[in-house]
């Protein structure tokens, strides 16, 4: 007996596989096909492609390998709707960040990523924010629970470090 939740919800695969091959058409061309004089005026003014969407489309794969990996275990339909739907979400903004022509908020976004990255390698440093303005304090590692001056408005918390 076949029920309805043991099928894979195909318009949800099929639109996220579509939207993955625009993704990947746009970022070869732009990237490795400087010859194709049309591609060139389309993305004439257009931001392209970063460390940012390169990512995104990580991301996106690995969750689409674990979607279809739970749904051999659950079965679960509205558990594959929703998880492809937030994949979905991604692959649509990288496209759209792809093809924008707001350079400065992409590039922006993209060094908000990197700067990510750059805490996350960080082994000798804690990054917090200042619960007073939101600015942002590096303290060393490994000294225990401190108490932190924020340099801007001079708001003190303690914190484990
Ligand atoms: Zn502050």
């Amino acid at each position: 007996m076949f029920s309805e939740t043991s099928c894979i919800p195909e318009s949800f695969c099929y639109n996220n596989i579509c939207m993955l091959e625009v993704h990947i058409i746009i970022n070869l061309i732009y990237t490795e096909n400087d010859g194709d004089v049309m591609f060139r005026r389309f993305m004439y003014g257009r931001y392209g492609t970063d460390k940012l969407n390169l990512a995104m489309v990580v991301l996106v794969v690995a969750l689409s390998l674990l979607n279809s990996l739970l749904f051999a275990i659950f079965e679960s339909s509205v558990l594959y709707s929703l998880l492809s739907s937030v994949y979905g979400v991604l692959l649509f903004f990288s496209i759209y960040r792809m093809l924008s022509r707001n350079i400065a908020a992409r590039r922006a976004e993209n060094q908000k990523w990197l700067n990510f990255c750059k805490r996350l390698r960080d082994r000798d440093n804690r990054y917090f924010r200042c619960p007073h303005c939101r600015q942002r304090v590096r303290v060393p590692r490994h000294k225990g629970k401190i108490s932190i001056r924020c340099p801007k408005c001079g708001e003190k918390f303690i914190r484990k470090t």
